[in-house]
């Protein structure tokens, strides 16, 4: 809820006050923003003090907050970090692109979910450049082959059986480099072959491949 008492009052460029020195020092010192989830950020500034910023509800742990109760350098801080995307929303967490290493922000839930067996963090995550959708070209890394996506499945490598092998696409023998708690992603090569004696049937068929194996290759 905002009100805006005299919308027609000159910005008070040239009469600093302590709204806009706080504004300034939020902006220039140095402090490091950690998102701890929930909405939760921890702020060390450069002095070494450490403080709880909750943004949602506007609040910090440190006296300027505590005491005086104003909109101090580090909640502004934290809020300046969200808007220029250096730290995650609220609601959201910081992982790293697995093809990349870039930092994507994935919805808190979503990563709570696609935490792997025996894995450090969730994922496999990518960022916009590396991300695969039905109709996106990829390479095979075991063979260097180009395929079209068909589909990017939520099951894993681990729980899909590749009827024709007997076994489950981890197991299968060129897969066996790639982590079995992956999601699986379908695709075709781009052409069919076609000899003589009309279209060779392999040449149709839609093969799976943990998605770690494949990267995306070139732009939309
Ligand atoms: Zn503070
Ligand atoms: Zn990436």
């Amino acid at each position: 809820m905002k009100t805006i008492a005299s919308p027609k009052a000159p910005l008070p460029v040239s009469t600093p006050d302590h709204l806009e020195e706080r504004s300034r020092r939020a902006r220039s010192e140095p402090m490091s923003v950690l998102s701890l989830g929930d909405g939760l950020y921890e702020v060390e500034s450069a002095s070494e003090h450490t403080y709880l910023v909750d943004l949602e509800a506007g609040r910090c742990t440190c006296p300027d907050h505590v005491f005086r109760d104003v909109r101090c350098k580090h909640v502004r801080r934290v809020a300046m970090e969200i808007t220029e995307g250096r730290t995650p929303p609220p609601g959201e967490v910081a992982l790293a692109c697995h093809d990349c290493g870039e930092t994507v922000f994935v919805d808190e839930n979503v990563a709570a979910s696609r935490y792997r067996d025996g894995a450090d963090a969730p994922g496999p995550f990518y960022c916009a450049d590396h991300a695969i959708a039905p109709g996106d070209t990829v390479r095979d890394r075991e063979t260097g082959s180009r395929l079209t996506v068909v589909d990017v499945s939520e099951y894993r490598a681990d729980a899909v059986e590749i009827r024709a092998a007997d076994c489950t696409v981890a197991e299968y023998e060129t897969n066996e480099a790639y982590d079995p708690n992956v999601p699986v992603v379908a695709a075709v090569y781009p052409h069919a072959t076609v000899k003589r004696n009309g279209v060779v049937p392999s040449s149709l068929t839609v093969y799976t491949f943990p998605r770690t194996r494949l990267e995306r290759v070139g732009s939309p």
